[in-house]
């Protein structure tokens, strides 16, 4: 039985070659026996249009491409950095785009999987901040501009959220518990599975009379990539490191 793999959080760009490097690798050598991949959001630390040739994002496209055409089915969930990711690279990676929250059956559980940031709810100012980010408005405006100009906005605007995060107490960074069991008790899920906050972990809570777990997947470093895998052997959470 071909296992499924889950990774979120990889946050490439320019900046982090050696990141990009271990997830080319990861794309070579671990991918091959898992007959599905999930990226549940921020595989890039920015995404301004499909039409952005910046490196490494054409080594990319071609090596999700590749990975596809060997076997593997990749899922490609938007993160809260890369949310503009559209259908046009989809198509030229071959990777299919989920909707966030989504839910998929495996090995007789229903798995819910989500990006993370909507489970932070107590952050009201940036589940407003999403909302508008995400409105059409918003993005047909964004995608109208040059590329120029919109690495520009991008720049300015992760500077700005980077300010307003060193100044919020930590708590209201994570998630909150009660919109967890909501989103658990409401797609009736046995297992979830989200990255977003940057603090993996295997967390157990009860929601209506049975235990549910709850898999927080970490973020990706120059030498180490977390990484879940789940097979009918059970599952695996040994990272892939360099
Ligand atoms: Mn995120």
């Amino acid at each position: 039985m071909m296992d499924a793999l889950f990774i979120s959080d990889l946050h490439l760009s320019l900046e982090r070659p050696a990141a990009t490097a271990l997830f080319l690798r990861f794309l070579e050598e671990r991918c091959g026996s898992a007959g599905n991949l999930y990226i549940l959001g921020d595989l890039f630390d920015a995404w301004i249009g499909d039409d952005d040739d910046t490196p490494p994002i054409p080594a990319i496209r071609e090596a999700l491409r590749a990975a596809g055409s060997r076997g593997t089915k990749i899922h490609l969930m938007h993160g809260n950095r890369d949310f503009l990711i559209g259908e046009r690279f989809a198509t030229e990676t071959g990777c299919s785009l989920l909707s966030d929250p989504t839910v998929i059956e495996m090995q007789k559980k229903r798995l819910l999987l989500m990006h993370g940031d909507l489970l932070c709810s107590d952050d009201l100012e940036y589940q407003q901040a999403r909302k508008f980010l995400r409105s059409s408005d918003f993005i047909n405006d964004f995608l109208s501009k040059t590329i120029k100009e919109r690495s520009l906005l991008a720049a300015e605007y992760r500077k700005r959220s980077g300010e307003v995060i060193s100044l919020k107490p930590v708590d209201i960074m994570d998630v909150n518990w009660q919109t967890v069991e909501q989103y658990i008790s409401n797609h009736n899920a046995d297992l979830l599975i989200h990255g977003h906050t940057h603090r993996p972990g295997v967390h157990r809570i009860e929601v209506a009379g049975s235990e549910v777990k709850r898999i927080v997947l970490g973020d990706w470093s120059a030498d180490q990539g977390p990484c879940l895998g789940i097979s009918a052997e059970g599952i695996n959470t040994q990272p892939f490191i360099c």
